[in-house]
């Protein structure tokens, strides 16, 4: 190792340990000293505290990442992502290129899921990757498309260059026999019995290589899916060129999504703009160099969203799109305007440095999935203000403990080692909620506590494609 790394190695160690000893002297002190405080002193003091532990953790974070680059490993780390991308890529274009359509075996989906984009795209990505565990060439039926009606390849690429016929000799409902030429997938609410190569399921083959240079396998292999299934034609591309030349969009740059109409209330909570924003402040400001802008682009299905952002925060450089966000309100949502809108702003999204979002939103979901395929690994870059990751209609995974929990307080779980817990959500305070399935109890536990174990699958190895 380098000297580098080893110092800063030990300096982490240290500055940990300052942490502590910071906070529990504070800590301790205010205990002893409470009553002797004006209510204007207390508030100070915790302000200060709040500030200067932020610093702390600030430089931890600022020296891991340096530890990271020093380590000798990033190079590795480039080259075996692209390997692995290339290697994935390849044996997609493979399974959808069938030297003879007339005889290939074929799953059939169609897009036309009765839900917004987001929803559509993780539709069609569970169907692909069925297809790629049951290696059955997968065929789209989008005609009629509720975005636009002459469908998928209006704005993407086909699925395959020599093979988009659903005949066969043979057809059964999913999930029919191996002999079937042509099986038909239902949507995920509906399929039985559920297919084992649908998320959380990764590849077990490729298991090995992806835990080792990604923070969350699953994502990165949704996003290569996303990365084979959403190539843009050319006309697409050219908009997607313009628009982010109309609205001067340049890294560094932070990306917001904030969903608003018929989602809140229904499926997800009301959140202001500030909770984004300060978000966006602590990124920015945990940089090692700051930018001269501090530019943010914003995406909505409300205008009114970007107006006060740019109102309310003119020290930084909000940019975002308010006609995109007024074809994208529920009331004109179906339409080729519309669709246009939200290929650009899921495809910007995914390309800015850092995401604060809600989780609960597919178009935000979709964001940081392909987010993964610009970076070695991506899956630090984002902030949730509600749900954690997951992928809709996802089988269940649950988390493992791996440090003990002795419940100090009302309301928390015992947790011990090896304990499979079903995580409900991340309550970003430190704490998250679930069920621990040993116990059949519900409750809070320090989220450190546990992991999120892969879901490693045997699927069809093509090993015909080199590695
Ligand atoms: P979810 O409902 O947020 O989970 O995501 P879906 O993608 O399933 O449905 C929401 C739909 O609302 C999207 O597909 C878009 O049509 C529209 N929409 C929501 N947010 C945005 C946005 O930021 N920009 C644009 N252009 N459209 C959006």
């Amino acid at each position: 190792p380098s000297l580098e790394y080893e110092e800063l190695r030990r300096r982490l160690r240290n500055d940990i340990q300052e942490m502590w000893y910071y906070i529990s002297a504070e800590l301790n002190k205010f205990k002893k000293h409470i009553d002797e405080f004006t209510y204007d002193q207390r508030e100070k003091e915790i302000q200060d505290v709040i500030k200067n532990a932020w610093e702390h953790k600030k430089s931890l974070i600022i020296n891991i990442d340096k530890l990271k680059k020093s380590d000798g490993y990033d190079e590795w780390r480039e080259k075996e992502a692209k390997d692995l991308s290339n290697l994935v890529q390849r044996r997609f274009r493979y399974l959808q290129n069938p030297t003879d359509c007339n005889k290939a075996k074929k799953l059939i989906c169609s897009l036309n899921k009765g839900c917004g984009f987001g929803c559509q795209i993780h539709h069609i990505t569970y169907c692909f990757l069925v297809a790629y565990g049951t290696e059955r060439t997968l065929i789209m039926k989008s005609k009629g498309w509720r975005y636009h009606k002459d469908g998928w390849e209006s704005v993407f690429k086909p699925l395959s260059d020599t093979c988009l016929s659903t005949t066969g000799t043979s057809h059964s409902n999913w999930p029919g026999d191996p002999s079937k030429q042509v099986i038909s997938l239902p949507i995920v609410d509906n399929v039985y019995p559920k297919p084992r190569f649908q998320p959380p399921s990764i590849p077990a083959d490729l298991a090995p290589r992806l835990e080792k240079i990604h923070g969350h396998p699953l994502v990165w292999w949704v996003g290569q899916v996303l990365k084979y299934l959403m190539r843009p034609q050319d006309h697409v591309k050219r908009t997607l060129e313009k628009a982010k030349e109309k609205l001067g969009f340049k890294k560094p740059i932070v990306g917001i999504h904030v969903r608003r109409t018929d989602k809140v209330g229904t499926e997800a909570a009301y959140h202001d703009i500030d909770e984004y924003m300060v978000k966006v402040e602590q990124y920015f400001d945990e940089l090692e160099t700051k930018p001269d802008v501090r530019r943010v682009f914003l995406a909505s299905d409300d205008p009114k969203v970007i107006t006060t952002a740019r109102k309310r925060y003119s020290n930084y450089e909000i940019i975002g799109d308010p006609e995109i966000a007024e074809t994208a309100s529920v009331a004109k949502r179906y339409s080729d305007t519309s669709l246009q809108g939200i290929i650009i702003d899921i495809h910007l999204l995914s390309e800015c440095d850092y995401l604060v979002c809600t989780f609960s939103s597919q178009v935000c979901r979709v964001a940081y999935e392909l987010m993964q395929t610009f970076y070695a690994d991506a899956y630090d870059r984002f902030a949730s203000l509600d749900d954690i990751y997951y992928y809709g209609g996802q089988n269940p995974h649950p988390h493992v403990a791996i440090l003990d929990h002795k419940p100090r307080k009302n309301g928390e779980l015992e947790l011990k080692i090896g304990d499979l817990i079903d995580v409900f959500g991340n309550h970003w305070d430190g704490f998250s909620k679930g069920y621990n399935t040993r116990t059949s109890m519900t409750g809070l536990f320090p989220s450190f506590k546990v992991k999120n174990p892969v879901d490693a699958v045997d699927f069809p190895k093509y090993s015909n494609i080199p590695l």
